[in-house]
């Protein structure tokens, strides 16, 4: 039987590492797409000697139209610049980064013959910007972006999702909620507590600098997100689906969970510091997932508490 090709952009990173470790006990030929920076990710996992990696890097002779004629059956855009505060900084190269393969990657699949090559790209939660109210947010609700990396995700889920509908290609957005995992960096605040508390434990004297505890979100494990995405693609209904747990819980929780794991008191250890809040917040985020439930039949097992327990014992 022919193994199937799929092509990962972004395979360094949290969610390329877990879907490749996913692919290959599928019997996948996994091939990678990386500017050669890290490979630490797939080190940890043990698979970096299993994976083709094209490195693109400045005069080199790969750029993605010669990779992608290599014809895989499934291509995962996981990539780009993916920080939401770094994207106020450097607004230009988060467009570019988000934007510029997913033209790419629409124009090769629409050009080829039969159009057969299947194409999931990673979307966000933050393409729908400030929905405060105590609704869940469900695929068809009104997006109002709130940062550069917010409206390049949503650029990226309306070029997808119009080429879809024009040329009937198989290919999608997978409207991805924060997902977490120990590849996870402490840049972003799920791992940050952990790695303050896991310190803290260790020396009393070290504090949790942290902005708004009041903010909610929807934490998911990103290896079962990473099942998830392969799951859309393998299924007869390709489309855009939320991928999230469906229930929200706030920062101070975390917290207070995260420190009440070593015994100890959150309110002793954390400092709230104003200049972390950010000037346009998203307060609450909750999803409704009733769409992946029903179509692909898949929902996760994970909650925050198993992530919690997950990060403050094992490595990997
Ligand atoms: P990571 O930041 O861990 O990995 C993204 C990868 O993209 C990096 O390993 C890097 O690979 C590449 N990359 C980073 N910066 C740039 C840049 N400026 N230009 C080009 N490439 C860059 O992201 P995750 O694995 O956490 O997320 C995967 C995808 O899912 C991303 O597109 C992200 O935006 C999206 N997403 C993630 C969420 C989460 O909670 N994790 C939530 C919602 C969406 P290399 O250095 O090898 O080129």
């Amino acid at each position: 039987m022919k193994l199937k090709k799929a092509l990962i952009f972004g395979i360094t990173g949290q969610d390329g590492s877990y879907l490749s470790k996913y692919l290959l006990k599928k019997k996948y030929k996994v091939y990678g797409i990386s500017r050669g920076k890290n490979f630490s990710n797939l080190k940890k996992l043990n698979i970096l000697k299993k994976i083709k990696i094209y490195t693109l890097k400045k005069n080199s002779k790969n750029n993605i139209k010669n990779i992608l004629k290599k014809n895989f059956n499934e291509i995962y855009f996981l990539g780009g610049q993916s920080n939401v505060l770094e994207s106020f900084k450097i607004d230009y190269e988060t467009y570019l980064s988000q934007v510029s393969p997913v033209r790419d990657i629409l124009n090769f699949i629409l050009l080829q013959k039969g159009r057969k090559t299947k194409f999931l790209f990673a979307g966000s939660c933050e393409m729908f910007g400030k929905i405060n109210g105590k609704k869940k947010i469900s695929e068809n609700d009104k997006k109002k972006p709130q940062s550069p990396y917010g409206l390049s995700k949503y650029i990226g889920y309306e070029i997808i999702k119009t080429y879809r509908q024009m040329f009937n290609l198989p290919v999608c957005t997978a409207i991805l909620f924060n997902h977490e995992s120990n590849l996870r960096t402490n840049k972003y605040v799920f791992k940050k507590i952990i790695d303050s508390v896991k310190k803290i434990n260790i020396n009393s004297n070290f504090k949790l600098n942290i902005g708004n505890i009041n903010i909610k979100r929807d934490w998911g494990w990103a290896p079962e997100y990473m099942e998830a995405c392969n799951k859309i693609l393998n299924s007869n209904r390709i489309d855009d689906y939320i991928i999230a747990t469906g229930k929200s819980v706030s920062l101070k929780k975390i917290i207070d969970l995260s420190f009440k794991r070593f015994k100890l008191d959150w309110k002793k250890f954390t400092k709230v510091n104003k200049t972390y809040f950010r000037r346009f917040e998203i307060y609450q985020n909750q999803a409704n997932i009733t769409k992946l439930k029903t179509n692909i039949d898949w929902e996760p097992k994970k909650n925050y508490l198993d992530i919690i327990k997950e990060l403050t014992v094992k490595e990997n």
